[in-house]
């Protein structure tokens, strides 16, 4: 018997409903990936006891020795994968990687200028109801009449507005940022030019997305997503950024760092660092080029006119089905999707027009062209005839069939 069922029967039968889902459905949440047993297994270690305020070498608390280890191998290894002067391993999440970066720049009051959420960008980057729409006077930018970041408007709102911190970097957007054309218009306005690359940290890592750390003063991330590692976040920075952002976190933001996670992200590092981790970031961006061209030509509609990373928006208008009822037959159907909205999209944000796909998770698994072509050919098979109960039989049985012919953990 497993530790967990012996103690808690009720938390371990979820885990293990958790676990049979996670091999049974074909996972095409952008957002979400399969950590490796050696990125699981660090969190659950009796790393998790250590209080460690403070940094390697500079502790507020005693018998830390072996944690600094950990967490100076983690510095050392993003420092490595991204090409970064400095970094902060202990941001808990992406959302607090975020507000300790506006932390160590910014004062309440003062202006950003992000993308907007409805049309790509992260709810961190000024939307009202989140402490970054509250605390600050946001401007917003997004999308030209190609549905492709519209850089000029953003200059102009940049020139007008005289932003403190100009934020790239989104949660729904397709296509590779410019960010060296950010940087200079952050340079000329005198902004601090923050990138959250949460989404693309995995294809930057292999070398499949533009690196932004050349042209950022500072940059953050999560860690669960394309980059594979455990759910945490972490900041890079210019050196000369490095004390104000270190101060940001702790004691800024945050109390004791979780130092099982940050032995997580060392080893997720470490994985990343290997010549895999360059195919797997090819692999990601093949499958995603395979899923837009077949839904494509299935009839649905890709917003931005492909995709140039891992994630790509489908505008479900063609078919007559909203995101909310997409998102709902498709994982009767054993695919895991979320609705989104789509650029200027006529439904409420609960119901939305579209739907967003991502392939970090089906590659991890195993999927190359082949399966990623198959997989897409189902979704458009159920959203052509959602109602029909066999319809979707089939689909769960072909589900079914790719899912065993590739195993995520087994057992
Ligand atoms: N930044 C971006 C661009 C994201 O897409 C996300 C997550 O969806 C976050 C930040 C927040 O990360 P977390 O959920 O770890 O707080």
């Amino acid at each position: 018997t497993h530790t967990i069922a012996a103690t808690d029967a009720d938390v371990w039968a979820a885990i293990q409903a958790e676990h049979q889902r996670q091999e049974d459905h074909i996972e095409l949440i952008a957002s979400e990936n399969y950590a490796s047993p050696a990125v699981l297994a660090a969190a659950g270690t009796q790393l998790t006891n250590k209080y460690a305020e403070g940094y390697p070498g500079r502790r507020y608390y005693g018998g830390c020795e072996h944690v600094d280890v950990v967490e100076q191998l983690a510095i050392d290894r993003v420092k490595q994968l991204f090409g970064t002067e400095a970094a902060n391993v202990q941001p808990h999440c992406g959302a607090s990687a975020n507000i300790a970066a506006f932390m160590a720049f910014l004062k309440p009051g003062d202006t950003i200028m992000g993308m907007s959420l409805a049309e790509g960008g992260h709810l961190t980057h000024g939307m009202p109801l989140n402490m970054s729409g509250k605390w600050f006077n946001v401007v917003s930018y997004g999308l030209n009449e190609k549905e492709a970041i519209d850089y000029e408007a953003m200059e102009r709102k940049a020139h007008e507005h005289k932003p403190k911190l100009i934020i790239a970097g989104a949660s729904a957007y397709s296509l590779a940022i410019d960010f060296e054309r950010f940087a200079k218009v952050a340079k000329a306005v005198g902004a601090i030019f923050m990138v959250d690359m949460a989404h693309y940290a995995g294809l930057i890592a292999g070398g499949e997305y533009p690196n932004p750390v050349p042209h950022a003063d500072v940059v953050t991330s999560t860690t669960h997503k394309s980059l594979r590692g455990p759910r945490s976040g972490f900041i890079l920075m210019k050196a000369e950024h490095e004390k104000a952002i270190n101060s940001a976190v702790f004691p800024g933001l945050q109390g004791g760092p979780l130092m099982h996670i940050i032995a997580a992200k060392a080893i997720a590092f470490k994985e990343a660092l290997q010549p895999e981790f360059k195919q797997y970031a090819q692999q990601v961006k093949k499958n995603a080029q395979v899923v837009a061209q077949t839904l494509t030509e299935r009839g649905l509609r890709i917003v931005s006119g492909g995709t140039e990373s891992h994630v790509m928006l489908v505008d479900l208008r063609p078919k007559g089905i909203t995101g909310k009822d997409a998102e709902a037959v498709l994982g009767s159907a054993h695919m895991t999707i979320n609705k989104n909205a789509i650029p200027n999209d006529p439904e409420k944000p609960m119901v939305t027009s579209g739907v967003r796909v991502g392939t970090p998770a089906m590659t991890t698994r195993g999927f190359k062209e082949e399966e990623a072509r198959a997989t897409a050919q189902l979704v458009a098979d159920v959203l052509d005839n959602p109602r029909d109960e066999a319809n979707l039989a089939a689909v769960r049985a072909k589900v079914a069939e790719l899912t065993q012919r590739f195993p995520v953990y087994g057992g």
